[in-house]
């Protein structure tokens, strides 16, 4: 006999298989820990098991739901045991109802069921059994309860299922449709070929059927099946599942306002004004003065340490105008760092994130994106690689794709510097509402890039979300300071490994001529050169041909704090000295708010660093692929820079 394993991703499929078969695999926590199916024998019997990966539906989307579809519809199975997570049975049921269309034997199988009192629900199992029609039966995988009962159950399948739970319209079409099939799985192959998901010899006869369902229910096809599903999902639970303590949880009573249809976004707008408010805004600063004045302490300390070892003035410069001045300017940054991480943390562990992503699902799938391209932006505050990465939760592979281009827009860590530096020094006492400005703009130029690549490159429409939310949690402290404390430590240790070697790079690009003589003025230097090849380039949203901001905007593709390193190197290396990069008298003295802003928008959407290219590449599989998402990302950047210089130019003027 053979029987396979199938279930939502984390119901417990594995601890359950290898309970079952005695065998040890991986179990996790995560998406996709069991990509292809695992095979054993369950103890004592000849029941040959199969561990199928997670899955939503039987809608061939992602990787997962081919395989599982794939070898259920080999037909070669005897009984299919559906595991639910009985805690949230609505999240599973929508899978089960697709799984009894085989009409084949099914167990549903409540797993978690130990849960069950913890969390003050009671499921009637005798009553699910009746509305579904197959065998239920509880058990808890992790604690070993309700397992013989399980096998009795394979042991003596019942008959098999026949439940129909659409109205009698599209019972009748379904009924019509599969008289034209052969085959087994008559019904499921029938709904598929409605929702044109199923290929058969009668596309005509098909269409027609599809037109009148469309016509009656003034809906897409598939949306009409889904959503008799869903309201087949909702009832079963109502009439199964008894919540103790009907009481509003206080996390309800939060819900209802930051859910609320009205006030939802709003709230969502004004918290992320004020982390930017708080980290860039008050503390930047606060605290920005100190630092710069510790870092021009411990250069001035080590450049008068040099002198007196007599060291030779060119390894005194390389030291002061080159290393410290670039590693000290991206350094001068922790605090509002520090500030910035300790609020997302607190968002992401309190539960809000999810919630935001919730929020947004609806709005966002209008634009092709949804929640769940909402993950990688999060994640993408922190840093973009693991933004990218976690792209691989989407199953549509267009919005995919799509996400992983729109990801590195987000303002990432790396960008805070260029960011707080600007608008700390045009905007002042504004900076902090500036550079949440900056956040939005983001967020605006994604939904905007959405619709046009969803247009004319990654054609279709995003897929359903459904997620469950969360309890709202205190966040722990101990958690949230480690979180901080790891990505501090990583923002030091970058400063002192990339920003380093690329601050000494740019400073001997800075000290020497073509014709390697040390000393020349700056501006003959080689980076000079350079700069000046390229600066017409940036004329267009700086108002202005300066080498000393295009090399710097370059950079950002070795790492975007290398923009701020490498100005306050250059700046160092003229009159204006690190410490003031903007000086009126020096080499960045002609920026105005306008051309300010219009550079940190260039810098916030052109190609992102390195290791963010690197990821693009990986998740795409394809280097011609990021090339070309690059090339887009810098070339919206340069028109959007163009475009906000002369907009703010009217305003400022
Ligand atoms: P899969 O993704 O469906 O294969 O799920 P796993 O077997 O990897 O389990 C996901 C998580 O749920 C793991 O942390 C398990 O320890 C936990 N888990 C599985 N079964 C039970 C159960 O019956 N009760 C409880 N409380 N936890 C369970
Ligand atoms: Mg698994």
């Amino acid at each position: 006999m053979k029987i396979a394993l199938i279930g939502n991703q984390n119901s417990g499929k594995s601890t359950l298989f290898n309970l079952l078969t005695d065998s040890r695999q991986k179990v996790g926590n995560w998406p996709g820990v069991t990509i292809e199916s695992k095979r054993g024998y369950i103890k004592n019997t000849d029941f040959e098991l199969i561990d199928l990966p997670g899955v939503y539906s039987l809608s061939p989307y992602s990787n997962e739901e081919k395989i599982s579809r794939a070898e259920i519809l080999k037909n070669d199975l005897d009984c299919i045991i559906n595991i639910v997570d009985a805690t949230s049975i609505e999240r599973s049921l929508y899978l089960t109802t697709q799984l009894l269309d085989l009409e084949t034997n099914v167990i549903v199988v409540l797993n978690m069921s130990d849960m069950l009192a913890k969390k003050k629900l009671t499921i009637d199992e005798n009553i699910l059994e009746a509305k579904l029609g197959c065998p239920v039966i509880k058990v808890s995988a992790l604690k070993n309860i309700g397992i013989d009962k399980l096998i009795d159950a394979i042991s003596n399948l019942k008959n098999r299922s026949k439940l129909k739970i659409f109205d009698e319209f599209l019972e009748e079409k379904i009924n019509d449709v599969s008289k034209f099939l052969d085959g087994s799985n008559k019904r499921f192959a029938s709904i598929k070929a409605l929702e044109n998901d199923f290929e058969t010899n009668h596309e005509d006869i098909i269409n027609k059927y599809i037109k009148e369902i469309e016509n009656k229910y003034n809906m897409d096809v598939v949306e009409v099946f889904a959503s008799k599903r869903y309201d087949f999902v909702e009832e079963v639970r109502d009439s199964c599942v008894v919540r103790e303590n009907i009481n509003e949880t206080v996390t309800d009573k939060i819900d209802k306002v930051l859910l609320n249809k009205y006030v939802g976004i709003p709230i969502f707008i004004l918290i992320m004004f004020l982390v930017y408010f708080l980290s860039v805004g008050l503390v930047g600063s606060a605290t920005v003065d100190f630092v710069e004045g510790l870092v021009e302490w411990v250069s001035g300390a080590m450049g008068n340490l040099l002198t007196n070892l007599g060291a030779s003035d060119w390894s005194n410069s390389l030291v002061v105008d080159g290393m410290i001045a670039g590693v000290g300017a991206v350094l001068t940054f922790i605090p509002q760092l520090i500030i910035l991480f300790i609020l997302i943390s607190l968002l992401e562990t309190s539960g809000y994130m999810a919630r935001i992503s919730f929020l947004l699902d609806k709005f966002f799938k209008r634009f092709g994106l949804s929640g769940k391209s909402l993950i990688p932006f999060i994640v993408g505050t922190g840093c973009s690689v693991p933004g990218v990465m976690a792209t691989r939760t989407i199953e549509d592979d267009n919005e995919r794709k799509m996400t992983i281009l729109l990801t590195p827009f987000i303002p990432c860590s790396a960008k805070l510097p260029v960011i707080a530096l600007f608008s700390g020094f045009f905007f002042r006492d504004y900076a902090g509402i500036v550079s949440a400005s900056v956040y939005f703009l983001s967020v605006i130029t994604i939904i905007l890039t959405a619709i046009i690549l969803r247009k004319f490159v990654y054609k279709g429409n995003s897929t359903a979300y459904i997620t469950e939310l969360p309890e709202f949690r205190l966040p722990s402290i101990k958690y949230t300071l480690r979180d901080v404390y790891d990505r501090v430590i990583s923002y030091i240790k970058k400063a002192g490994s990339i920003i380093l070697l690329s601050s000494i790079f740019i400073w001997v690009l800075s000290s020497f001529s073509f014709n390697f003589t040390y000393g020349v003025d700056v501006e003959d230097s080689m980076l000079a050169t350079i700069g000046k090849g390229i600066s017409w380039l940036f004329y267009p949203m700086l108002g202005e041909l300066s080498w000393g901001a295009s090399v710097s905007a370059i950079q950002g593709i070795v790492a975007k704090e290398q923009v701020v390193s490498s100005m306050a190197i250059i700046a160092g290396l003229t009159d204006g000295g690190s410490s003031l990069i903007f000086a009126s008298d020096g080499i960045f003295g002609f920026f105005t708010p306008a051309s300010a802003y219009a550079f940190i928008v260039f810098n916030l959407f052109s190609a992102p660093c390195l290791g963010t290219i690197g990821a693009m590449k990986k998740e795409y599989g394809s280097g011609k692929h990021a090339l070309k998402a690059i090339l887009f990302q810098t070339g919206l950047a340069w028109i959007l820079g163009v475009l906000v210089y002369w907009i703010g130019r009217l305003i400022w003027f």
